[in-house]
């Protein structure tokens, strides 16, 4: 696949105009020519620039993946299924007070300030929860303001458009909590395609990854709740495993299941069409867990892919600190991973190749990518 770098205007018409931006915010903040409004990306003047950051960094323009993971990853660790793996853990956070304020195990909270703590990072990229459901891109400085900024939020927040804006003003040590998509923006910019950018790339000093399914669209989703309950009354939200069919509202006055049927719908388009299930490009990628004990339990819990050396490294410290509690990993565990993740990748590719009519034509996925190729030439 020939991989070329275009502008603004390319961007628009291959991007956003085919319904393939994930808002990631990769695009924003390089220029004063792009924002973004709530989840979407707003183009506010033209610009002629005929190769531009926006287009370069974009995770929907054309990649080369396999090259990208050879040159980011150590190729001993590369799988077909889940990109690096150099460890799979089942880890939680050993505070219950972290536990009790994070989405599943606290695990990316705990790590994220560990970071801050150690001075591995003096600056977090988080996502925090704004009016109405709508997620605020954020920074921490310490662990006190990161532990308030735990647990998930299912629309997308643009952290990869606050990487731009602080990175911008140099001097930084960044660490940042991305999707998959935002994760494969940023291992973009490390490849330093433009030289006006490539210095602020090397603020970037830790990815934490994590696993995304997919991500709402805030119009949708809060017309579907709005119908059910006073928005000020969710203090969070979480998709248990596909069996249970459920999108699951934490409210003060208990929990409220809600049918995924409604709720597909509401789905960002864009992730119809994502390869990534497990944010392959990052130093460590969080998800929840499962095990024997059910859903009850694993929620508890994390699933980690450690990716690189540095991954192992803040994961290792925060062992040997007693901050993050370990239990035996499952046998079944990783296959089952990775049949999921395969499963995501042949959904992205179905769909673009329902898109196109041809499966040599895969719009920002090479045809001739050992996985994602071969799965388009299959059934
Ligand atoms: C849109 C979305 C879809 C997901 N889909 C899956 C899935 O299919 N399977 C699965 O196993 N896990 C999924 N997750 C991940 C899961 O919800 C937890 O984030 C993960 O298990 C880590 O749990 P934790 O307790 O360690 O997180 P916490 O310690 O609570 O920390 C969560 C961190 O994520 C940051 N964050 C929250 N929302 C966003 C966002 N939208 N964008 C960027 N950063 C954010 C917060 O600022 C915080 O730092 C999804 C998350 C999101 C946001
Ligand atoms: S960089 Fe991100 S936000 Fe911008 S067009 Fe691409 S996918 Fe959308
Ligand atoms: S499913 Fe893919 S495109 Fe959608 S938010 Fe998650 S990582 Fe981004």
């Amino acid at each position: 696949m020939e991989v070329k770098i275009l502008g603004q205007k390319e961007l628009n018409q291959a991007v956003k105009d085919a319904h393939f931006c994930t808002g990631c915010g990769a695009c924003v903040n390089l220029c004063p020519y792009q924002a973004h409004y709530r989840d979407q990306i707003v183009m506010l003047h033209p610009c002629d620039l005929k190769e531009g950051g926006c287009y370069a960094f974009c995770p929907r323009t054309p990649t080369d993946l396999e090259a990208l993971k050879k040159k980011l990853f150590d190729p001993e660790d590369l799988t077909p299924e889940l990109g690096a793996v150099k460890g799979f853990y089942i880890t939680r956070a050993a505070d219950p007070k972290v536990r009790a304020k994070a989405q599943h195990g606290g695990t990316v909270t705990t790590l994220i300030t560990l970071a801050l703590q150690e001075g591995l990072i003096d600056t977090a990229i988080l996502a925090e929860e704004g009016r109405n459901l709508l997620p605020r891109e954020t920074t921490a400085q310490d662990a006190d303001s990161a532990q308030k900024l735990s647990r998930s939020k299912f629309v997308v927040s643009p952290n990869v458009a606050e990487f731009n804006r602080i990175a911008k003003e140099g001097g930084k040590k960044i660490g940042i909590v991305a999707t998959p998509c935002q994760a494969l923006a940023l291992a973009k910019m490390r490849m330093k395609p433009l030289k006006n950018y490539a210095e602020r790339i090397d603020q970037l000093r830790l990815v934490i990854g994590i696993f995304c399914g997919w991500a709402l669209s805030w119009k949708g989703l809060v017309e579907v709740l709005r119908k059910k309950i006073d928005l000020s009354e969710i203090e969070g939200m979480d998709i248990p495993p596909s069996k249970y069919h459920l999108l699951q509202l934490y409210t003060k006055k208990g929990t409220i299941d809600i049918s995924l049927d409604e709720i597909t719908s509401s789905v960002r388009g864009a992730c119809w069409y994502c390869p990534d299930l497990t944010a392959e490009f990052s130093d460590l990628s969080v998800g929840s867990a499962r095990l024997p004990e059910g859903w009850e339990v694993a929620k508890g819990w994390n699933q980690v892919i450690v990716r690189t050396s540095l991954g192992q490294r803040l994961l290792n410290l925060a062992k040997n600190r007693g901050l993050l509690e370990f239990r035996e990993v499952p046998a079944e565990n990783l296959p089952r991973l990775k049949t999921a993740s395969l499963g995501k990748k042949r959904t992205a590719v179905k769909n673009l190749k329902l898109r196109s009519g041809d499966p040599k034509k895969l719009f920002y996925l090479d045809p001739d990518d050992p996985v994602l190729g071969a799965m388009a030439a299959g059934s």
